[in-house]
């Protein structure tokens, strides 16, 4: 058994406005959805313990996201709880194409345990992805992706966002529709994962 309670938070939801490419080809709830399904069962094959905000394909509500993942937390308390959400970029407001690329971890403000996770899954995807960009997390990070507070970040857990690629740069969307690029995503988080329980196992 590993010592990390995975909680997976899938972006959005299919009823969500925007969060899309320009052309309505990309869906950023759908993507999600399709790694982190891809990621769950290797993870489990791994030793993890796996468990999810939200397994429906709708938006459940930010604050029933951090109650599900605080109250998972709590029925695991062996394990130590790490919520990753994963989402897709964008750097216009989705009716045109745009010039922003790349990967960019973010965590909740203020030193926390949460940059633990942060350098290790920045580690994994530079190892795993090195040809794009790569940005580190900002610990000015609340206001991310949903317009209030991005309450996810804030439960009985530690929590990373992850913003894998812009769906609205062109050779963004072209790699997030590349099966090859999509386990290599997978691979990079596998990685990120058994960096942080290994950091934590050291530690312990
Ligand atoms: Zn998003």
């Amino acid at each position: 058994m590993k010592k990390l309670l995975i909680i997976l938070d899938p972006a959005h939801g299919i009823e969500v406005p925007g969060k899309r490419s320009p052309d309505g080809k990309h869906r950023e709830y759908k993507w999600s959805r399709e790694r982190l399904r891809e990621l769950a069962p290797r993870l489990e094959a791994l030793g993890y313990t796996v468990v999810w905000t939200n397994t429906t394909e709708k938006e459940i509500g930010l604050s029933a996201r951090k109650n599900a993942g605080t109250l998972l937390a709590k029925q695991h308390p062996d394990l130590i709880p790490f919520l990753l959400s994963l989402h897709n970029d964008a750097s216009g407001d989705g009716s045109q194409w745009m010039k922003a690329s790349g990967i960019s971890v973010w965590t909740s403000k203020g030193r926390t345990t949460s940059d633990i996770f942060a350098d290790c899954f920045i580690q994994a995807f530079k190892e795993v992805i090195p040809e794009v960009k790569h940005r580190q997390y900002s610990p000015e990070y609340l206001q991310r992706d949903y317009e209030d507070n991005f309450t996810v970040l804030m439960g009985g857990y530690s929590a990373n966002l992850i913003e894998c690629m812009f769906q609205d740069n062109r050779d963004d969307v072209e790699l997030l529709s590349d099966p090859a690029f999509n386990a290599k995503v997978v691979e990079a988080l596998i990685k990120g994962f058994e960096l942080s329980n290994n950091y934590i196992t050291s530690k312990k």
